[in-house]
């Protein structure tokens, strides 16, 4: 155990022994965090398009916070008479904040689907008539309710659900895949089901990636 400051504290429960990833747990006063984890990015006390009820459901523990973007709006001021960052934002897990400026490049806005096959761009053609779930093998609300087809046309004509169904089916894509990655380090086979994921998952061709990501950089007026 060891102890960040007076409220956290870091608690090592298992190193696998082949490839030396760590399982761990964080223990904060909003619950504790199971490590390694994926945060998903709540730069201005949101994730983008979800209710903190939906994060919840997912069995997100954790959410990413930045203390600069806050800082400038709404304002420190702002967030103390709201009772604190948690109170205003009406979520009781666990916040990181940080002030860095690395940001991950933002999924579902792009159109993009993570499945144990690869990352998808769902406004492409070919998925306008298949019948299936974006991924037939989650269990997510996304994919149990709705087809590709259906997802397709959504981010064809820019409707705002695209965004969300996208949303939750990313994160609990990602949220389990840390799941499944947690219990490989204490099985000690992390490295065999490393192998295997990759193995399966198709990375997009960099080329493709980069001109998907600028014309939706420019549809959205943003330069990089
Ligand atoms: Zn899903």
């Amino acid at each position: 155990m060891r102890l960040i400051n007076s409220l956290i504290s870091f608690h090592l429960r298992q190193t696998c022994p082949d490839s030396k990833a760590r399982v761990g747990e964080l223990n904060t006063p909003h619950g504790v965090v199971a490590t390694p984890i994926f945060l998903p990015v709540g730069s201005q006390g949101t994730v983008k398009t979800l209710i903190p009820e939906e994060l919840r459901d997912i069995g997100i523990p954790m959410i990413l916070a930045n203390t600069y973007h806050l800082y400038l709006r709404p304002g420190i001021d702002v967030i103390e008479k709201m009772g604190g960052l948690h109170k205003f934002m009406a979520w009781d897990r666990a916040i990181l904040t940080d002030s860095g400026g690395y940001q991950i490049f933002s999924l579902a806005r792009n159109g993009a689907v993570f499945t144990g096959q690869g990352r998808h761009n769902i406004r492409n053609a070919a998925y306008r008539q298949v019948e299936q779930p974006v991924d037939p093998d989650c269990g997510c609300y996304t994919c149990g309710t709705f087809s590709t087809a259906y997802l397709h046309h959504l981010f064809s004509c820019n409707e705002l659900l695209a965004y969300r169904l996208a949303t939750i089916h990313n994160l609990n894509f990602i949220n389990n895949l840390m799941g499944k990655a947690r219990s490989a380090i204490l099985n000690g086979t992390f490295s065999s089901f490393q192998d295997s994921f990759l193995a399966g998952y198709k990375t997009a061709n960099e080329q493709i990636r980069l001109n998907q990501k600028q014309k939706w950089l420019k549809s959205q007026n943003i330069s990089e």
